[in-house]
């Protein structure tokens, strides 16, 4: 762990292992944190925010750029550990330091936004506001991107002069040692502070430190519920939350089945497992067009390459552990028990290569229905989930047919009936003939149980600030 600038061990002695998800094998280990290391990192964040706050923006910002360019000229380091962490392959995983380093690039250039505004409340006298850091900020994050979600999430509450404890993932926990080594190259002792362990003692420990008033999440919508409860028992506390999904993707009558095609295999992140909250998972097809990108959709994913992650060649690697591999094939094999035709996948990779490790088939469900698990529940795995509709209005009530908004996809080149379409659907985020690229600036979050708060926009920066009023009465 990194606290207070110094390389530690938890004070409990104890380590856990992590292991490579496509071989079963133990490969790396980090400390077992306890509450009490939490304690330090606060304490040792709470130290170091004083003087990072009463540097000036520009100083701050131009160690961030440090950070990034670190980020950066680290990655030959970062890439494979990830890889053989994560189970995501090499060839994709270059693109995460690029975008944590790029987003870190923009919210330093940012800095200067964090102004308040000059209010002409009364006409004899002066008001405006002020925006200041909370102090120290907790950072949760998730097992499928660590090390971008761990870095690009850092800029923010740094550049608005907030110290900042971190804690990595336990399914793949070990980039953030690498991250912890670019801090300790950039930044001063004890701005930026890492605390590995598990979700329910050191995650929570930092949720309900007192001294911790603000937290940002990435993860579940479980566990992001769980914060909010954990928050509300101790303190009122201001936290945002990034969470998962079950995107829906309309495909209209008029679109090219080809490229809807592309579009959804695309969207499903198959190169990352499934395993990206923003992957449109339900692809409701007009009956019109139904068949035909059904037939295109077997193909190309009947293509994609399954191998060792570590192989630049290898299209899609395993996915993360073992209860998550088991709970996929739940939900594959509830999928075939209601009655989803499986269209391609659903079951283990043939090969001896495949015979240890978390390895499922990239998957294809067509004739699915809204009553079914692969259509309601979020399975963050290589899973698609095909829905037929005859009517506008039946696509638009399945899409918002959850508790979860957090992205939608659209495709028609009528576009009236896109916006119509875009008008009413209950989703933070919609793509109108894309699918799974974010637009830096333009914001990320979820409606619904999908999240609160916005991130990769000025909204992120500001959100780690807190306004004062201020009145000169002359
Ligand atoms: P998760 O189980 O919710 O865990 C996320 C993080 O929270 C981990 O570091 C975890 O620690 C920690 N944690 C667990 N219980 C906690 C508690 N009671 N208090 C505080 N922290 C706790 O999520 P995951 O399985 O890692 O990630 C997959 C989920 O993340 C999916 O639902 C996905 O959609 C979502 N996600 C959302 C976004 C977005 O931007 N909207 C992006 C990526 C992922 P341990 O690892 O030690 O359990």
């Amino acid at each position: 762990m990194y606290i207070g600038g110094e390389f530690v061990a938890s004070e409990s002695g104890e380590w856990m292992p992590s292991v490579n998800p496509a071989t079963e094998e133990v490969h790396g280990r980090v400390p077992a944190g306890t509450v009490g290391d939490v304690d330090q990192a606060v304490r040792a964040a709470q130290a170091a925010q004083p003087d990072w706050a009463a540097r000036s923006v520009l100083e701050r910002g131009a160690l961030l750029r440090k950070l990034a360019d670190v980020m950066r000229a680290r990655a030959d380091d970062v890439v494979p550990l990830e890889a053989a962490d994560t189970g995501n392959t090499i060839a994709s995983l270059g693109g995460d330091i690029t975008l944590a380093a790029g987003y870190i690039d923009f919210v330093a250039g940012l800095g200067m936004e964090i102004k308040g505004e000059s209010v002409p409340a009364t006409p004899a006298n002066i008001h405006f506001t002020m925006r200041e850091p909370y102090g120290v900020v907790g950072r949760i994050v998730p097992f499928n991107h660590p090390f971008l979600f761990a870095g690009a999430h850092l800029g923010a509450p740094l550049i608005a002069g907030n110290a900042v404890v971190l804690k990595s993932p336990d399914q793949s926990p070990l980039s953030a040692s690498i991250m912890a080594e670019i801090c300790h190259e950039v930044l001063p002792p004890g701005v930026v502070n890492i605390v590995s362990g598990v979700g329910t003692v050191v995650g929570d420990a930092i949720v309900r430190h007192p001294s911790v008033p603000r937290i940002g999440f990435t993860g579940s919508v479980q566990t992001g519920m769980a914060i909010q409860r954990a928050a509300a028992e101790v303190a009122v506390k201001h936290i945002s939350l990034e969470l998962g999904g079950k995107n829906p993707f309309i495909a209209f009558a008029d679109a090219d089945p080809g490229k809807v095609a592309d579009a959804a295999v695309a969207g499903m992140n198959f190169a990352w497992s499934g395993q990206s909250c923003g992957s449109t998972s339900r692809l409701m097809l007009h009956e019109s067009i139904h068949d035909e990108v059904v037939e295109y959709i077997a193909d190309r994913v009947g293509r994609i390459k399954l191998g060792d992650p570590m192989d630049p060649a290898s299209e899609m690697g395993p996915v993360n552990s073992e209860p998550h591999l088991k709970r996929i094939n739940e939900i594959i094999a509830s999928a075939k028990e209601a009655g989803a035709t499986l269209v391609t996948g659903g079951s283990r990779p043939d090969g001896e290569q495949f015979r240890r490790g978390y390895w499922v088939e990239p998957t294809v469900f067509s004739d699915v229905t809204m009553d079914m698990r692969v259509a309601r529940e979020e399975v963050f795995g290589p899973v698609l989930a095909i829905l037929k509709w005859k009517t506008r209005e039946e696509a638009v009530a399945m899409a918002n047919d959850l508790d979860l908004g957090l992205t939608a996809a659209v495709w028609t080149n009528d576009l009236k009936v896109a916006m119509e379409t875009v008008r009413e659907l209950e989703s933070g985020l919609v793509w109108i003939n894309g699918t799974g690229r974010h637009y830096l600036g333009t914001g990320f979050s979820g409606w619904k149980n999908s999240g609160l708060g916005r991130e990769e926009c000025l909204e992120e920066l500001l959100s780690y600030t807190q306004t004062k009023s201020v009145h000169i009465i002359l």
